[in-house]
């Protein structure tokens, strides 16, 4: 399999190597993305229902990866590394309600989100590459919460990468979860008073300093990486599976959505021959329900809310999701994108939009929508939600209020947090805290990070330590140089 772009050939083809090291973007702003579409006949599907999590992947990603470029054995060996450093045996379950509400928890994960699953699968398939190559990388990313601590537990530990995480201002279990990970490749800088956007205008200048990132080896993983787009087309069909082994029904998926990455991967698995539809639930951010639901692609300042990982008014990947429904009509794309990044606003032509909305539909709620229907769900099933998984379930809510014949009968609600994770916006719904042996231990283990001073230094600092780790790595010093954040170099 090749991967080309979203928005013309010019660039050529890429492999999956070059796809997952790459900054997951062209020169021109398109995305990478398949070549092909593989389609599955209704027979694979039926062999496929009784499989478990990794014996699916192990039948999805050959289909994404060449032989060529990892041989079976390999990939399956790559998969058994990544199903083991995830917590539950069997990876995620669907929990079922009354009044057919169900919900496929995700989260059974160290970082207790399921950004983890896709995301230690990128890992492996990243330390797969480098070893066989036997070179070493620093990636770079500025993160506010989920994205950077399923990266830090995918990442760390791995021999050939060291990475650096520049976190901003962001909730006291995040940073628990990522300042616990106390290896000698995580390099944390915390600027308690920073914004995501602060940590990315410190990161750009490196970044596009072509010297000093092909001295270093700069890569970076970011949430338009194919890798996770690809490891998330799993969980779909793992969730079918679980909701209609017999696959002879259409489910609706109903997702929690941000940046459309997630629900990226359910385009896919649908294009492959997956019978679902899909919608899109999101928070007062509804750039994605403007899109889809009304074909106003346009942009607006980000409202903080309860739901903070769906907090996006530029969802990248809703240019990959254009892409799979125009059947590549790159021209088109090309034209909808410079529109939008020109003026913040843009349209589809009818026709794309209306194959979207064949299978995509969208809700948007507010923040409290959000504590209601937390509040509703732990009333009448004694079940808590985490406020993203509470926007998904907040939809379906509305759809018992207000049935639609036309939508499918089953339905399942994703849930992509733990609401552990969240105690703020349980707080803020009038609910206990919930109990969590992950949460329990992160506040038992020793943290470190480095605290950025905002005083115009940031960079210099971001510089030295790049800088330290090459020095380190040269010299053939490969312990722990940074003890409690400081270098003891
Ligand atoms: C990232 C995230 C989302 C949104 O996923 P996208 O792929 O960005 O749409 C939803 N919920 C949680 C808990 C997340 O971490």
């Amino acid at each position: 399999m090749k991967y080309v772009g979203t928005r013309s050939d010019e660039f050529g083809k890429f492999s999956f190597e070059e796809a997952i090291f790459s900054p997951g973007y062209l020169p021109d702003g398109g995305l990478l993305i398949p070549e092909v579409i593989p389609e599955l006949s209704a027979s694979s599907l039926q062999e496929w229902s009784s499989l478990s999590y990794a014996q699916l992947c192990k039948k999805i990603f050959p289909l994404f990866v060449g032989e060529d470029e990892v041989p079976t054995s390999d990939l399956n060996d790559i998969v058994d590394q990544a199903v083991a450093k995830l917590k539950h045996p069997k990876v995620s379950k669907v929990t079922r309600l009354s009044n057919g509400l169900n919900v496929a928890e995700l989260f059974h994960t160290r970082t207790l989100a399921f950004k983890d699953l896709s995301m230690v699968t990128l890992g492996q398939f990243m330390k797969y590459f480098l070893a066989k190559r036997k070179k070493n990388i620093i990636l770079i990313v500025g993160t506010s919460g989920d994205t950077g601590s399923a990266a830090i537990e995918a990442i760390r530990d791995h021999d050939y990468i060291d990475f650096i995480v520049l976190v901003p201002h962001c909730s006291r279990l995040q940073k628990l979860s990522m300042f616990t990970a106390v290896d000698r490749n995580i390099h944390i800088f915390h600027g308690p008073n920073m914004s995501s956007d602060d940590c990315d205008v410190v990161i750009k200048p490196v970044m596009t300093d072509t010297a000093f990132k092909e001295r270093h080896e700069l890569g970076t993983l970011n949430s338009i990486n194919w890798g996770r787009v690809m490891g998330q087309i799993v969980n779909y069909f793992f969730t079918y599976f679980s909701m209609c082994p017999s696959c002879d029904k259409v489910v609706e998926m109903v997702i929690p959505t941000g940046a459309c990455g997630n629900m990226t991967g359910a385009c896919i698995a649908k294009k492959m021959g997956l019978p679902i539809k899909i919608v899109c639930a999101v928070n007062s951010n509804d750039i994605v329900h403007r899109t889809f639901g009304h074909n106003d692609y346009s942009t607006n300042e980000v409202k903080p809310t309860i739901s903070p990982a769906m907090d996006i008014q530029i969802p990248y990947n809703v240019e990959r999701v254009m892409w799979l429904f125009s059947g590549g009509d790159r021209a088109h794309i090309k034209d909808v994108m410079s529109k939008f990044e020109k003026d913040g606003k843009a349209t589809m032509d009818s026709v794309l939009w209306k194959k979207i909305r064949e299978t995509v539909s969208s809700y948007s709620v507010d923040d409290d929508t959000v504590k209601e229907t937390i509040r509703r769900c732990w009333k009448e099933e004694s079940y808590a939600l985490c406020p993203h998984t509470a926007i998904a379930v907040a939809y379906y809510y509305h759809k018992l209020a207000n049935p639609d014949p036309s939508s499918p009968s089953i339905s399942v609600c994703l849930a992509t947090a733990s609401p552990a994770k969240f105690p703020e916006a349980m707080e803020a719904a009038g609910l206990p805290d919930v109990a969590s042996e992950e949460v329990d231990r992160w506040l038992s283990l020793p943290a470190r990070f480095s605290k950025l001073l905002q005083d115009g230094t940031e960079e210099k600092v971001l510089r030295a330590r790049i800088e330290g780790i090459t020095a380190a790595r040269e010299a053939g010093l490969t312990g722990d140089l940074y003890e409690s954040g400081h270098l003891v170099l």
